[in-house]
C-alpha cells in the first residue's frame, strides 16, 4: 500500500483495521504506519476507546523503562445477531465481534411458513438470547437463507425453494426492531464464507458445494465471495447433465443435476426401485448395511455431481473444493465417485494442486459465515467512520440542546 499523504489521512476506521489485524499495536506503531501526528493518533484512538471497539493493555514487553500501552481490538465491545436458515433446520445465535458464538439455539422450523411467521420468531429468539445485554451493543445482523438473494438489497428471488419468500426484502423488516445494518445472503454462500475463513483463511480460491435436499455452490474467488451480477453465481444445481433421461426439474428445464442427483432425487429413485426410504438417514442406513442397489444409486449420483463440478473446476480453478451438506457428510461412495470424475474430466492444470475435502465445520460453518458476513461489513473502515460521524453528530446535538 502506498504511504498515506496528508490528502489521504488514515481515519479512525483505518486505525481500527490496523489494530484488529495486529499491523499496529501501540500508538507509536500507528504513527509510524499511518504517518499521522501524535495528537491525530491520540484523537482517533480516543474515539475508538470511547466506542468500546479498542481496549488498552498495560503488559507489553519492553526493553526498559515504562512499557508502551498495547492497543487491542475489543471483541466483547459489541455483539452481532446471526441466523442460518435451512430448508428444515435453522440455527439462531448471538456472536461477539470476533464471530465467536456466545448464545445459540437450534430450530426445526419449516421456512415455507413464510416471512410473517419466521422473521418474528427469529427476532423474538434474538431478544431472548441477548439476555440482559443492552440493545446498544448490537452492531449488526447477518443471515443466510435457502434462496437466491439479490445481495445489495437483501431481496429473495428464488420462487422455487421458498415460494412464500419470493420478492421479500428482509432488511427493512428486521431493522424495524433492530435498527442496525442487516446483511442477507444465500445459505450456500454463507457456508462458503464460514468454511473459507474458519478452515482455509490462507487460500484465495475455494468452492463450497452443498449436497443435501438440493445442490448448490458458493464460490470464493480471489479471496472474496463471487456473487455475480444479481447474486445467482454458484447455482450449479441447475446445470444439466449429459444423458439424464429427460427428468423434469422444478425449475422447468430437464436433467438439471439437482433433478437427477440431489437428496430429493435419490429418495425418488430408490423408492422407484422398491426401497423403503423416507429420509437421507434411511439411505445412510442402507449404505452402511452394504445394500448393493443403494450403493450403485449413490455412486451414480456422485458421478453426475462430479460431471458438473468438473466443468466448474475448469472455469474457476479453485485450490480446494469443500463438500458439505448431509449427503456429503454421510456417504463415502458419493464423495469418492465425485473425486474420481472431477480428476478425470477437469483439465490437468486445474487439478494439479486441487484438493477435494469434506467440510470441517459441518453445519457450524453457517453461523460462522453469517457472523463474518456482517462483521466484515460493520467493522470495515468506512462503516466504522460512518458510525463515528453519527455518534459525534448526536453528541453535538445533545450538547447544544
Ligand atoms: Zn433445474
Amino acid at each position: 500500500m502506498p504511504r498515506r499523504t496528508a490528502a489521504t489521512l488514515a481515519t479512525s476506521g483505518e486505525v481500527l483495521r490496523l489494530i484488529r489485524t495486529g499491523e499496529a499495536v501501540t500508538r507509536a506503531d500507528l504513527g509510524r504506519v499511518t504517518g499521522l501526528s501524535r495528537p491525530a493518533v491520540q484523537l482517533r484512538v480516543g474515539e475508538l476507546l470511547e466506542r468500546g471497539l479498542v481496549v488498552e493493555r498495560d503488559d507489553a514487553p519492553s526493553t526498559g523503562g515504562r512499557p508502551p500501552v498495547r492497543l487491542e481490538f475489543n471483541a466483547s465491545g459489541g455483539v452481532v445477531l446471526v441466523a442460518a436458515l435451512g430448508a428444515s433446520r435453522t440455527r439462531v445465535a448471538v456472536c461477539d465481534l470476533a464471530g465467536r458464538e456466545l448464545e445459540g439455539r437450534d430450530f426445526a422450523m419449516d421456512v415455507e411458513q413464510g416471512p410473517d411467521v419466521v422473521l418474528p420468531l427469529l427476532m423474538d429468539t434474538w431478544d431472548e438470547l441477548l439476555g440482559g445485554r443492552p440493545r446498544s451493543m448490537i452492531r449488526g445482523v447477518g443471515m443466510g437463507v435457502p434462496a437466491t438473494v439479490e445481495f445489495a438489497h437483501g431481496r429473495t428471488e428464488s420462487a422455487r425453494v421458498m415460494a412464500s419468500w419470493t420478492g421479500v426484502v428482509i432488511p427493512p423488516i428486521i431493522r424495524e426492531r433492530f435498527p442496525v445494518p442487516v446483511l442477507v445472503d444465500n445459505d450456500v454462500n454463507v457456508l462458503a464464507i464460514g468454511e473459507h475463513r474458519g478452515t482455509y483463511p490462507d487460500l484465495d480460491d475455494l468452492m463450497f458445494v452443498k449436497i443435501s435436499t438440493r445442490i448448490g455452490a458458493g464460490v470464493i474467488a480471489g479471496g472474496g465471495i463471487l456473487r455475480g451480477a444479481l447474486g445467482a453465481a454458484g447455482e450449479i444445481g441447475h446445470i444439466p447433465v449429459l444423458d439424464g433421461g429427460g427428468v423434469l426439474c422444478r425449475c422447468g428445464n430437464t436433467d438439471c443435476v439437482d433433478s437427477v442427483a440431489s437428496g430429493t432425487a435419490l429418495l425418488r429413485d430408490l423408492r422407484a426401485k422398491g426401497k423403503d426410504v423416507k429420509t437421507i438417514a434411511d439411505v445412510t442406513a442402507l449404505v452402511r448395511a452394504g445394500d448393493a442397489e443403494t450403493m450403485a444409486t449413490v455412486r451414480e449420483a456422485g458421478r453426475r455431481i462430479g460431471e458438473v463440478l468438473a466443468g466448474a473446476v475448469n472455469i474457476l480453478n479453485p485450490s480446494v473444493v469443500v463438500l458439505g451438506g448431509d449427503m456429503a457428510e454421510a456417504f463415502g461412495p458419493l464423495v469418492s465417485s465425485i473425486r474420481e470424475v472431477v480428476y478425470r474430466r477437469s483439465t490437468a492444470l486445474a487439478t494439479r494442486r486441487l484438493r477435494i475435502e469434506p467440510s470441517r465445520l459441518g453445519s457450524g460453518a453457517g453461523i460462522s459465515g453469517c457472523a463474518v458476513l456482517v462483521l466484515d461489513h460493520v467493522l470495515s473502515p468506512d462503516a466504522v467512520d460512518e458510525t463515528m460521524k453519527v455518534s459525534i453528530l448526536r453528541r453535538d446535538r445533545v450538547a447544544s440542546s
